[in-house]
């Protein structure tokens, strides 16, 4: 089938014992049991499993093609059940300007474990794979990235680590968070990934009312080891959560278009105002290793970034003239929200790390939603005018 058609109908049938065409909310926190060792159904206790998100899991794999899925409590909850697969004395290569909440748990909450990060300078497949050393075992990417949007080439590194084996004799497992993108412009699985991670908080949700993540694999057992992790330390979303994301995905193809209509058009908007120095958007042309969007990718999501002329109060008088646009954190609601990265999504890095990424304070992230295009121009117009430098 069709991704429209997976995104509607997998792990979303009628129940077979009543015929509800949405997947009943199971609001119970336990089965009963027919003897000792006789479970009635396949369910016993809703951390192990529940129906409800049993159902989102087979939606989450099917629309990221992948064999397993696992649904976690939050992005981070379903990260940090990737990074359980590590051991002291273990080391991470990471690519530069991940997620802000990613790199403080590496950075705050692994180290204690003695577990080092390393994070190259370029995102090339050789500098990536250079990074690799005889303790690695975990490469961890996103693409594009959080906030700049800079794209790696998820094949050819994939490729690349293939051929190293760690001092155990194993090769490095290559994580992609596909929250940018989401499952509708990019299976890293499919470019040879072994591990998906996702922030459903965002697009798949793709209302801003639920936080949750998901963790997609094919390996069986990798996925056996993630699943023992996920009732062991209990990090899951509960039954109105796991419905919400479901009620979600059946309109995800959907959402996502129109979010890649309208940053098109928000980002030539940007290019062309004489207030904004650069606008980060791998739409362009002329933006580094473009050529990846059609390689790996078959759309764009509603992120673009840009930076302001002038100084900081400058961007404190645009983000005070916005009507429409919502100043908050997240991103991939219908609702278009604008961000300050160094003081929000990205505070947790140090300032000499975010200046040398290119995190500064000019710097402002915008998830473009999927209202008129040109009521979000509008605004972003109006706010720009108000702040000529
Ligand atoms: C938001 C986000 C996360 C964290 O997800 P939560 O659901 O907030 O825990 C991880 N990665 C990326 C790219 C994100 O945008």
């Amino acid at each position: 089938m069709r991704f429209s058609t997976i995104a509607v109908h997998a792990g979303q049938r009628p129940d077979p014992h009543t015929g509800a065409v949405c997947v009943p909310v199971a609001l119970t926190s336990t089965f009963a049991m027919d003897g000792i060792g006789q479970l009635r159904g396949e369910f016993e206790y809703a951390r192990s499993n529940n129906p409800s998100r049993h159902a989102l899991e087979l939606s989450i794999a099917a629309i990221e093609f992948g064999k397993h899925a696992l649904a976690f409590a939050s992005g981070q909850a379903a990260s940090t059940a990737i990074l359980d697969l590590l051991k002291p004395g273990d080391e991470i290569v990471a690519t530069p300007n991940i997620y802000g909440g990613t790199y403080r748990l590496f950075h705050k909450v692994y180290d204690k474990y003695n577990i080092k990060i390393s994070i190259p300078t370029d995102t090339t497949p050789s500098a990536i794979s250079n990074a690799i050393t005889k303790k690695t075992v975990l490469v961890w990417g996103e693409s594009p990235s959080n906030p700049l949007l800079d794209l790696f080439d998820i094949t050819e590194t994939a490729e690349l680590i293939k051929n190293f084996r760690n001092e155990k004799g194993v090769t490095p497992l290559l994580v992609i968070d596909n929250t940018f993108p989401s499952p509708v412009f990019q299976n890293p699985l499919q470019l040879g990934a072994d591990i998906v991670t996702h922030s459903c908080t965002k697009y798949i949700g793709g209302h801003s009312d639920v936080i949750a993540g998901a963790v997609v694999v094919n390996d069986s057992e990798l996925y056996e080891q993630l699943k023992f992790y996920q009732n062991a330390a209990g990090a899951v979303p509960g039954p109105l959560n796991c419905y919400l994301l479901q009620r979600g995905i059946r309109t995800l193809p959907l959402r996502m278009k129109k979010h890649e209509e309208n940053v098109y058009k928000v980002a030539e908007f940007l290019r062309k105002n004489s207030s904004v120095e650069k606008v980060f958007f791998p739409g362009f042309t002329d933006f580094p290793r473009h050529e990846l969007v059609a390689k790996q990718m078959r759309g764009l999501s509603g992120m673009v970034s840009f930076v302001l002329r002038g100084n900081i109060e400058n961007v404190k008088n645009f983000f005070a003239g916005l009507n429409l646009i919502i100043l908050a954190e997240s991103l991939g609601g219908p609702e278009t929200l604008i961000c300050h990265p160094a003081t929000m999504t990205h505070a947790a890095l140090p300032e000499s790390e975010r200046n040398k990424i290119g995190i500064t304070d000019n710097l402002i992230r915008l998830s473009v939603g999927i209202e008129d295009a040109d009521d979000i121009i509008d605004d972003l117009n109006n706010a720009l005018n108000s702040v000529v430098v």
